[in-house]
């Protein structure tokens, strides 16, 4: 196992202290912090190599170029896609989804088709697909979960038909920390000529990914829950699909000519890359996922599940409290409710405390409705946690406990 103390000590905003007390962050759902491997990386490329990429034939530009180009190398291995150009580089996790939902609806969508997407999704994996059925006449069905937050796959299978045009799923949710058993999804809509998007915002950090042995159509993410900077996502997307897909944004660098009579869009990826992208962004991604690599996403991986059963079993001890999304599958996030106290209340003294969790509807509404509550306490987790901060929760925990009692 490796050393948790070292791998603190990369991220200089971990050593702070709030209202005096050691800051304890369990919001990485959200965004995770950065180390400084990537700050110096944003540093340096800012102080040695800034320049507008893909436009100048002068040496800063052909340096920054090749870090962005770099980076999309980096990207491609990391997700093991088969080419270059199936990475693009979107503004987010919200961006890739809407380019997407309008490259892919706009192409491919027609009246009476229908899009599924799962019911524990994130708002930005269900409203681009409600604006796109919106203007294609299409169907949004609703692929159900069980009250653990389980996507239910007899049920999806019945969902399943020629109609079917596109399956959008999250491969971990963000409220409940559910891994979704993406392989069998993406086969099952396969068997229908369907093409699958997985959202893999809260996925890449704690799973290792593989597009191409997954056989999805498209996989996004962003760089800001991946220890890289804000501003920037991916969107992975099959070469041929992609190839066929008309382009979501027009401006510069996703041309070949213009003309008033006649424009002709670039090749791949550029065709989707339109206007100067946050090419130091892109950059923040390689070098986070060499912090990443650095470590091992196995060993990332297993020892965040440690983080997770540990937590999950003390806060069970707690009298009152019950964990929503109960399941074997489990990444990134436990969720929460102490019975008879508000989920902001719980949030607002852990933060006196100086612990940092997320409470509300974690932007997935439907997944609130389906467990029949408003909203959670949320603590999610980097390879920065320890077990010594999941006991200060449960200590904050009873203690919130013991006032309200
Ligand atoms: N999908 C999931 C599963 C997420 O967790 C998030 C962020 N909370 C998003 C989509 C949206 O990501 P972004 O705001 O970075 O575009």
């Amino acid at each position: 196992m490796f050393d948790v103390s070292k791998i603190r000590s990369e991220f200089p905003i971990l050593a702070q202290k709030i209202y005096g007390k050691n800051l304890i962050y369990l919001d990485s759902g959200a965004t995770t912090q950065k180390p400084v491997s990537v700050l110096n990386k944003i540093q340096s490329f800012y102080t040695e190599f800034n320049s507008n990429i893909h436009r100048g034939v002068h040496y800063l530009s052909n340096k920054a170029t090749e870090e962005y180009e770099g980076a999309r190398e980096t990207i491609k291995q990391f997700l093991n896609a088969e080419t270059k150009e199936e990475i693009i580089f979107t503004s987010g996790t919200t961006d890739s989804i809407n380019l997407v939902a309008f490259s892919f609806g706009e192409t491919l969508v027609n009246e009476g088709d229908e899009i599924i997407v799962g019911e524990t999704e994130h708002h930005s994996n269900i409203v681009p697909w409600q604006m796109l059925c919106e203007r294609k006449k299409a169907t949004l069905k609703v692929l159900p979960a069980n009250i653990n937050g389980e996507l239910n796959i007899l049920e999806y299978k019945k969902l399943l038909s020629e109609k079917t045009k596109l399956v959008a799923v999250a491969h971990v949710s963000n409220s409940i920390g559910i891994i979704n058993p993406i392989k069998m999804i993406i086969d099952e809509a396969h068997k229908f000529g369907a093409k699958v998007l997985i959202d893999g915002a809260q996925a890449v950090q704690h799973l290792a990914v593989d597009v191409t042995g997954l056989n999805c159509d498209f996989y996004v993410f962003s760089g800001h829950k991946i220890y890289a900077e804000t501003g920037i996502g991916v969107l992975y997307g099959k070469k041929k699909l992609l190839e066929t897909l008309k382009p979501y944004k027009g401006g510069g660098d996703m041309i070949k000519s213009v003309s008033f009579e006649k424009t002709e869009y670039a090749e791949l990826p550029f065709k989707f890359e339109a206007g100067t992208s946050n090419y130091v962004g892109a950059v923040s991604i390689s070098e986070a996922i060499k912090f990443i690599r650095k470590i091992g996403l196995e060993q990332i991986n297993s020892y965040e599940t440690e983080l997770i059963k540990y937590t999950e079993a003390k806060l069970s001890e707690i009298p009152g409290l019950q964990i929503i999304g109960n399941s074997e599958h489990k990444t990134s996030a436990v969720s929460f409710l102490l019975s008879g106290i508000h989920p902001y209340d719980i949030g607002m003294i852990l933060d006196k405390l100086g612990i940092a969790v997320r409470t509300g509807t974690h932007c997935a509404e439907p997944a609130m409705k389906l467990f029949g509550i408003q909203g959670t306490v949320r603590a999610s987790f980097a390879i920065y946690n320890t077990k010594e901060e999941i006991d200060q929760l449960y200590e904050g925990l009873l203690r919130i406990k013991k006032m309200f009692d």
